[in-house]
């Protein structure tokens, strides 16, 4: 622990118990909303983290409180090293997830299984394999689907994330709730959120009341359950009646879930963001890098938070170019 015992705790009086660490910028699909058509420029790989800094990085953490790491990236699974950083991580005290595309997850249930990651969150934003192509601009849907179902089968806890962008897959909003019928995932449905790049404007976001009227027009009131979401959690959980899986909502636009946040990210290339919509970083790895102590500027950057989104407090200022625009596409956040 630093001198200033908590240094994960904002002035909002949030401790911060979840780190996000994103592996790589490299992805082996191209997702329109996260990566901009003529790609992302790549960080030279002598800036990027090795994974001995990934694990004194994530060890600092750790000390100072932090309870569960996801890895995210880009594709985390791209990542050649993949099998040491999982090593390393899972020698701490941390509860270790993946968020994945899923195209080549399949080669690592084994080494999943063995370092203990249980929880996987797997992106599928069309169950139609045209519209798979089309959004990805790659043609693996199915090695993405039958991932999904070995994962299932392998006993992990899947999440199926699915980002709605009108006239493109809100459409199959219903379909996806189905799909849990007799499969037991959670559905989650995220609204479109604007970074570097991607061309957003509230008019493609579909939101969480609408998500809600679509399932309302389909199933019966009294089959529709709301779940009590875990603490922490950003999303609204429902299930229908028997059905072996759920679905959820993540609102990061229409109904921020700040006040509980417990959320840092660290990118591929050693920078902490305190929020995924701020554009504001903190330099830890040149600190690691120089023998320095990080924990100074983890406290100064987590002190720094401001209250919601960013500084992007209304809905007004998330559709300012000006103000979100600064910050990087997703594909080098991480998710
Ligand atoms: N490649 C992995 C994957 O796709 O799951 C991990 C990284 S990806 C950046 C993490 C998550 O961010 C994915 O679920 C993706 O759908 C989501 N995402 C990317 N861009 C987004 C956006 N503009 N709005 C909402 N979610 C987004
Ligand atoms: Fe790659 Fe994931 Fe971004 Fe799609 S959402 S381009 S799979 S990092």
């Amino acid at each position: 622990m630093s001198e200033n015992k908590n240094i994960l705790q904002d002035t909002h009086g949030r401790d911060h118990t979840y780190l996000r660490i994103s592996l790589t910028e490299r992805c082996n699909l191209r997702c329109t909303y996260c990566m901009p058509a003529n790609g992302v420029p790549l960080s030279p790989k002598s800036h990027l983290m090795t994974y001995e800094e990934i694990y004194k990085i994530a060890k600092t953490f750790v000390d100072n409180g932090v309870t569960k790491i996801r890895l995210t990236g880009g594709e985390p699974l791209v990542r050649k090293d993949i099998p040491v950083i999982l090593e390393k991580l899972a020698s701490l005290p941390v509860e270790l997830s993946i968020t994945s595309n899923a195209v080549i997850i399949d080669k690592f249930i084994d080494i999943l299984k063995k370092y203990n990651v249980n929880k996987i969150n797997v992106s599928l934003d069309s169950l139609d394999e045209s519209k798979f192509k089309h959004i990805t601009r790659r043609h693996d849907f199915k090695k993405v689907y039958n991932n999904i179902l070995l994962l299932v089968k392998e006993g992990f806890t899947v999440k199926v994330n699915v980002v709605l962008i009108k006239g493109f897959n809100d459409n199959e909003i219903i379909d996806f709730i189905k799909f849990t019928k007799d499969l037991p995932v959670v559905i989650r449905f995220i609204e479109f959120m604007p970074f570097d790049g991607n061309k957003w404007d509230m008019s493609k976001m579909i939101s969480y009341a609408e998500v809600m009227t679509y399932v309302n027009n389909a199933f019966a009131e009294d089959k529709i359950e709301r779940l009590q979401d875990a603490p922490n959690d950003t999303s609204k959980n429902y299930k229908i009646k028997n059905y072996k899986g759920s679905f959820a909502i993540i609102s990061s636009v229409t109904n921020p879930f700040c006040d509980s946040c417990n959320r840092l990210r660290l990118t591929a290339n050693g920078q902490l963001k305190n929020c995924l919509f701020s554009s504001g970083e903190s330099d830890l790895l040149t600190t690691l890098r120089a023998g320095k102590s990080i924990e100074p500027v983890i406290q100064k950057a987590v002190l720094a938070k401001l209250k919601v989104r960013g500084g992007m407090d209304t809905l007004k200022k998330l559709q300012e170019p000006k103000l979100h625009n600064n910050n990087r596409s997703m594909i080098t956040i991480g998710g």
